[in-house]
C-alpha cells in the first residue's frame, strides 16, 4: 500500500496550552502532499492548544527562513544550527566554515532565535569516516550557544556515549535539551543529574517504545519538554503520516501518564519548562 501523505485530523485540544518546542515546518519539506503554509500549521496547533513553536531550522537555506518566521510569526521563535549529517557533508566540499559564520551571524543578529540545534551527532546516517567532523562542528555548536547565551538542541543518533562525553569535556550550555530523547532509564537519570532537559516526540507513543516511556517516568517533571519533529515521527494513532505541531495532544496524554499528573497540570509544568529554557514569547 502506498504510504498516506495526507495530514491527519486534529485531536481533542489540550485543557492548558503547550509549545512544540522542536519542529521542521519550512515550506521546503517534501513529504506532505500539501504541507501547510506557516499561517495554517500556528492556527491549527494554536486550535488544540499548541500555543508556539520553536522552529528548526538546521541546513542553512532553513535558517535563513527560520530566521524571518521567527520575527513575522508571534507564536514562533527560532533553533538553527547545522545539522550533524549535513556537516561532515559540508566538511567535505570544504564549505563548512563559511555555513557556521553565517549562522552565527543569523544568530547573534536576531534575537528570535533562541536556540543553537539540532547538532551532535549521527553514527546512523553518517560511517566512520565523518565521525571527526561531526565532532568538530558539535564542538563548535557548544562554543557559540554558550557565547550568545543561548540553549543548545541536541540530536543524538546511536551515539549517546559519545554526545555525553563531548558535553561534558567542553562543559554544557546552561540550558541544554535532548531532542527527540531516545535513551533508556539509565541514561534520563544521567541527563536528570546534569539538569539537561529531554524532550519528547510521538515515539513515545509507539507500542514498542515501553522503555522510553519509562525513561519519562525516570525524570523530574521540570525537566520534561514536547515536540513533533515534524513532519516525521508522527504519534499513534497516526504513524506514517505527515506530522505538525498540531499533533502534539496524543503525545502529551502518554507523557502525562508517565509523569503521574492530570493532563492539565503536565500541560502547565511542561509549558514553564519550555518558557525556562528558550524564554518568553
Ligand atoms: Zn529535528
Amino acid at each position: 500500500m502506498a504510504q498516506d501523505r495526507t495530514y491527519p485530523p486534529a485531536p481533542a485540544p489540550l485543557p492548558a496550552p503547550v509549545t512544540d518546542n522542536h519542529s521542521h515546518i519550512e515550506p521546503q519539506q517534501h513529504f506532505p502532499a500539501a504541507p501547510l503554509t506557516l499561517d495554517q500549521q500556528v492556527a491549527a496547533a494554536a486550535a488544540v492548544g499548541v500555543s508556539r513553536i520553536v522552529q528548526c531550522g538546521c541546513d542553512l537555506e532553513a535558517a535563513r527562513w527560520t530566521a524571518k518566521v521567527a520575527v513575522k510569526a508571534p507564536a514562533v521563535v527560532g533553533a538553527i544550527a547545522i545539522h550533524p549529517n549535513d556537516a561532515a557533508r559540508l566538511a567535505k566540499t570544504g564549505g563548512y566554515a563559511a555555513a557556521l559564520a553565517e549562522l552565527a551571524e543569523l544568530a547573534a543578529g536576531e534575537p528570535r532565535i533562541r536556540a543553537i540545534g539540532e547538532t551532535g551527532l549521527d553514527y546512523f546516517r553518517t560511517g566512520p569516516a565523518g565521525r571527526p567532523a561531526q565532532l568538530a562542528a558539535f564542538g563548535d555548536h557548544i562554543a557559540l550557544a554558550k557565547e550568545l547565551d543561548l540553549a543548545l538542541q541536541i540530536h543524538d543518533r546511536d551515539a549517546h556515549a559519545d554526545v555525553i562525553a563531548a558535553l561534558d569535556r567542553d562543559g554544557a550550555p546552561e540550558r541544554t535539551v535532548f531532542h527527540c530523547f531516545s535513551g533508556d532509564r539509565e541514561m534520563a537519570a544521567l541527563a536528570a543529574s546534569r539538569g539537561w532537559y529531554c524532550s519528547f516526540g510521538g515515539v513515545v507513543t509507539f507500542k514498542s517504545a515501553g522503555e522510553l516511556r519509562a525513561a519519562v517516568s525516570e525524570l523530574p517533571p521540570e525537566l520534561v519538554l514536547v515536540e513533533t519533529d515534524a513532519p516525521y515521527l508522527t504519534p499513534e494513532p497516526f504513524r506514517g503520516r505527515p506530522n505538525a505541531p498540531y499533533l502534539i495532544p496524543q503525545t502529551m496524554r502518554v507523557l502525562a501518564e508517565q509523569m503521574g499528573f492530570e493532563l492539565e497540570r503536565a500541560c502547565r509544568q511542561v509549558q514553564e519548562n519550555t518558557t525556562r529554557v528558550y524564554g518568553d514569547w
